[in-house]
């Protein structure tokens, strides 16, 4: 069995990439192809099960300089292939699958702090820098950027850039696009463009995912390390007490730097004796639970229980409201005391149960434990994904209630509320199912991605809060932006007038 299909680029054409990258920097091996087609989206993991790479680039390449990652776009537009810019591959809506083959560029050797401007508060990165690299960078000189996704070991400043990263921290801190106060990018047309002399572009950039140039470097915000840490759980007798406390304090002014408030199934499962491992993912946390005491059986669990998702997200309707609320403040001790001091007033004036910093301080510790165990549901013949939308206060709980009527049929479903704002706040949806056969599977995930983006927007949430839209999404754009897509569009011939970067993507 072929891994690939071979590629279809011209050999000329490689070796004059390989001639701007180096020899040693270009492969069109069946493996890296293969690696290369896909991110970290669960139907790619479903598709890597069957043994199907059905969009592999015909070349990879490795850059170490915005002069290579301009050469080599000038080249690509010059004989029209497709460029697919490549952070980690930690994205989870396929924004880096080359759907029309070509180039995937790798950024990942541009990986340098640049420079760094503590009087300022600002440091110059490389985009292809882990963000675990990039805060050991700054940590080694006393600051924190403040983003801490629970991909940070796998993604890129690049990659977050690209689809509007949110950290765990992102309430106190803000979205990377509040982070960044310039890049530079370099254009389909091998230009390069630094915002710092045209700011008002930098927003319409941020968050462009690969389809209006390369990010190569950025400027940051950065803060003195913390010089404090504390956190807080709260238990209420119904959600929409637990989000009306966030809301208060949001609006009080208090800017907690966690703010996690689990629904009843999602309390109930990070709470049923596997709170040590609160940052596991509610359905790895189920399946542990499981696994520690029946181990041979877990794959039958997990098929037997997902087989019957209605049924159990009714007994959850009807035996489960509790809900737990996880705060956490950093920064100044003063601030932390202050802020601390307005949370206990605001959860308590709610009817808030106080549970101290135990479940807290045990999510802070496992913070980064999250979807990295999914491997074995997949392995089950289950499926598991996330969906993360955000609406205002007023449409919050209707989003929720709309988003559970559309899937709870077919799938188990639970989610926390996370990312607050004064005005709003995201919800994280996570779903699971099963069904019989690979290509059954397929057709019941596509199915509920599109009924849970369907009901979202009809509920007035956003298709993405932090994810970004990738492929996977892409059809959902137009009723998004409305008007507003005819503007992207204008944007695109703008800024890649040969049509060449990761096409296919975001509605384009
Ligand atoms: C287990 C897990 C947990 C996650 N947790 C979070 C989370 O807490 N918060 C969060 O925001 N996201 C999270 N994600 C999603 C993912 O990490 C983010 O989408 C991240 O921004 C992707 O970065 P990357 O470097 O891996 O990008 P990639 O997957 O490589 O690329 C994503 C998109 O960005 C484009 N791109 C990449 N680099 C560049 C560049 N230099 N210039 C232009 N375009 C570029 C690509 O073409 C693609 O369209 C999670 C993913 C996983 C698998």
């Amino acid at each position: 069995m072929t891994l690939v299909a071979a590629p279809r680029v011209p050999e000329p054409f490689v070796r004059r990439v390989a001639a701007i990258v180096g020899e040693g920097r270009v492969s069109q091996t069946p493996p890296v192809r293969a690696l290369y087609s896909r991110d970290m989206w669960p139907k790619t993991l479903l598709w890597t099960r069957e043994g199907s790479f059905p969009h592999p680039p015909d070349l990879v390449a490795w850059p170490e300089s915005a002069a290579e990652v301009a050469a080599i776009v000038r080249l690509c537009a010059s004989e029209g292939v497709p460029l697919v810019p490549f952070g980690g591959g930690g994205g989870v809506c396929g924004g880096v699958i080359p759907l029309r083959g070509g180039i995937s560029l790798d950024l990942k050797r541009m990986n340098r702090l640049v420079s760094l401007d503590p009087e300022s508060g600002t440091a110059d990165f490389e985009c292809g820098i882990i963000g675990q690299h990039l805060e050991d960078e700054l940590a080694k000189r006393g600051h924190t950027l403040g983003h801490f996704p629970s991909s940070i070991y796998i993604s890129t400043l690049g990659g977050f850039l690209a689809a509007r990263s949110a950290g765990q921290l992102s309430t106190r801190y803000g979205k990377i696009e509040d982070m960044v106060s310039s890049v530079i990018l370099v254009t389909g047309t091998g230009e390069k463009l630094d915002t710092a002399s045209c700011p008002e572009l930098l927003q319409a950039l941020v968050g462009s995912e690969g389809t209006l140039g390369v990010f190569t470097h950025a400027r940051l915000r950065i803060h003195p390390a913390p010089e404090a840490r504390r956190m807080q759980a709260h238990s209420f007798t119904t959600l929409a007490d637990g989000l009306e406390a966030i809301r208060v304090l949001l609006q009080r002014g208090a800017r907690p730097a966690v703010v996690r408030l689990y629904d009843p199934l999602d309390t109930f499962i990070v709470g049923s004796g596997k709170a040590k491992e609160a940052g596991a993912g509610p359905l790895s946390a189920l399946k542990e639970v499981f696994e520690e005491r029946f181990p041979a059986a877990t794959p039958l669990f997990l098929r037997a229980a997902l087989a019957y998702p209605a049924t159990l997200n009714q007994l959850a309707d009807r035996f489960l409201s509790r809900v737990l609320l996880i705060l956490g403040f950093e920064g100044s001790r003063e601030v932390v005391e202050a802020e601390l001091g307005l949370a206990q007033e605001s959860c308590r004036t709610l009817g808030g149960r106080d549970l101290g910093p135990g479940p807290g301080d045990r999510w802070f510790e496992n913070r980064y434990k999250v979807s990295y165990k999914q491997s074995k549901i997949f392995a089950a013949g289950c499926f598991v994904d996330t969906m993360e939308v955000a609406t205002t206060w007023d449409r919050l709980q209707g989003l929720y209630e709309a988003v559970r009527r559309a899937l709870s049929d077919r799938a188990l479903l639970m989610a926390h509320f996370s990312h607050a704002y004064p005005e709003g706040c995201s919800i994280y949806f996570t779903f699971a199912a099963t069904a019989k056969g690979a290509s059954e599977r397929e057709r019941l995930y596509d199915a509920l991605w599109h009924d849970g983006l369907a009901a979202t927007q009809k509920a007035g949430g956003c298709l993405s809060h932090h994810h970004g839209v990738g492929y996977s999404k892409s059809v959902f754009m137009a009723a998004e932006l409305g008007e507003g897509m005819r503007l992207y569009h204008a944007l695109k011939d703008v800024f890649d007038p040969h049509g060449i970067l990761n096409p296919g993507k975001m509605g384009l």
